[in-house]
């Protein structure tokens, strides 16, 4: 059988090599995963085992439960001044990953034209590509913290685009945008008459500033898909539950695709994510304060080894320079020598070049272990075998 071209020209994802290779590793401690290290607060899999005794195991309604759609509402309106009616405005997933394969199926024809900042999640450029649209990366710079610009988004052709995909707080690089400087972008958009996909989902990991969406920005709502979900905030990434927050002919159009494709969002998980709405802010809020913690050392201890790593202010990764030219040679030796995986950059697509990616969704003890191995490798390698 053979594959339709669409499949066979998107290569498969660079992170998996180093999955791999770590596997092969005794003893590895991985700083590569991008999920939390907390499992899903106990109130919500209480929830979501009641849920099963009382026998919910049928389809919801396609844009999901109505109660969990209006807590969603009334929580985003809470927590960043988004509102959204929950009968028309929020459609609820199987995870943000189907919300943004949604929004690209929904809307990208062939042959549009979607600028994707980057360094990024290794799915949008995938997604844009299996939607029949054509990628226009927009590889944002290091002297910007990673930072999306007017400058960036214009050197990279953006404003020839239909649409533009952006993260913030943002997987790899750690990067959050103030709401001063996300008005540089959504005047872009709005002068370009771009649609912006706008994956929110580490919203809640914003340890220097109030998360702000740009869909609150003025002229924004019309144009915007915010994307959300539990995977992250509540641990809760295998019970797959997310969301999209759009005007309605949005979710009505994105709607269309899920009613067919995935009829509704996980049942159980919705009664978990529920409940995690009603009851488990202050365990959020327990996650938060751990991974700030984690993201203060790790920030400490590259600024002693002489790792050169701007200041990641949100999400839980940080985006350190690789000491190495050539970060990936550097990530291999880093796996084989002391048995720490991170990733290197360039699986995340333009502007990553260079450097790694070091989550700290992992306990404080394996963190604590693999920088003090990080730091021996360091040490024992002050020469750049590339150089
Ligand atoms: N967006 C980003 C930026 C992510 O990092 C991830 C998970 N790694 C996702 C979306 C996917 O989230 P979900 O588990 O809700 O599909």
């Amino acid at each position: 059988m053979k594959p339709a071209n669409r499949v066979e020209r998107v290569p498969p994802s660079g992170i998996r090599r180093f999955f791999e290779l770590a596997e092969e590793q005794d003893d590895i401690i991985s700083l590569g995963v991008g999920e939390p290290d907390f499992t899903a607060p106990w109130a919500t899999r209480e929830a979501a085992i009641a849920s099963l005794e009382q026998g919910k195991t049928s389809y919801t309604a396609n844009r999901g439960r109505r109660d969990l759609r209006e807590a969603i509402g009334e929580t985003v309106d809470q927590r960043y001044d988004l509102s959204y009616d929950p009968d028309e405005e929020v459609l609820v997933t199987a995870g943000a990953s189907e919300a943004v394969d949604l929004a690209f199926r929904a809307f990208v024809d062939p042959g549009d034209t979607v600028a994707v900042a980057q360094p990024c999640y290794v799915s949008y450029v995938p997604g844009v590509q299996f939607a029949g649209g054509e990628v226009c990366p927009v590889p944002t710079r290091r002297e910007d913290k990673f930072k999306l610009t007017r400058e960036v988004l214009a050197d990279a052709g953006a404003d020839e685009a239909e649409m533009l995909v952006m993260c913030y707080p943002n997987n790899p690089t750690g990067a959050t945008m103030t709401r001063e400087e996300l008005g540089e972008v959504a005047a872009f958009a709005r002068e370009h008459d771009l649609t912006v996909v706008s994956d929110e989902i580490y919203a809640e990991l914003s340890y220097e500033h109030e998360h702000t969406s740009i869909a609150t920005l003025p002229g924004m709502r019309e144009r915007t898909i915010v994307i959300n979900g539990f995977s992250k905030a509540y641990a809760m990434t295998g019970l797959r539950l997310g969301y999209a927050l759009a005007p309605a002919e949005a979710t009505t159009a994105m709607n269309r695709v899920h009613q067919y494709t995935m009829l509704s969002a996980p049942t159980t998980a919705q009664y978990a994510a529920l409940e995690g709405l009603a009851s488990c802010d202050g365990v959020v809020d327990e996650m938060v304060t751990q991974y700030d913690r984690r993201r203060n050392l790790v920030l400490s201890r590259f600024e002693e080894m002489g790792i050169d790593c701007f200041r990641a202010s949100g999400a839980f990764y940080a985006f350190p320079a690789a000491p190495w030219d050539d970060a990936e040679a550097f990530a291999e030796a880093l796996i084989e020598e002391v048995n720490v995986a991170a990733v290197p950059g360039t699986a995340f697509g333009e502007g990553g070049n260079g450097h790694l990616r070091v989550s700290y969704a992992t306990g404080m003890d394996d963190l604590k272990e693999a920088l003090n191995r990080l730091e021996q490798f360091v040490d024992t390698h002050e020469t750049n075998p590339k150089a």
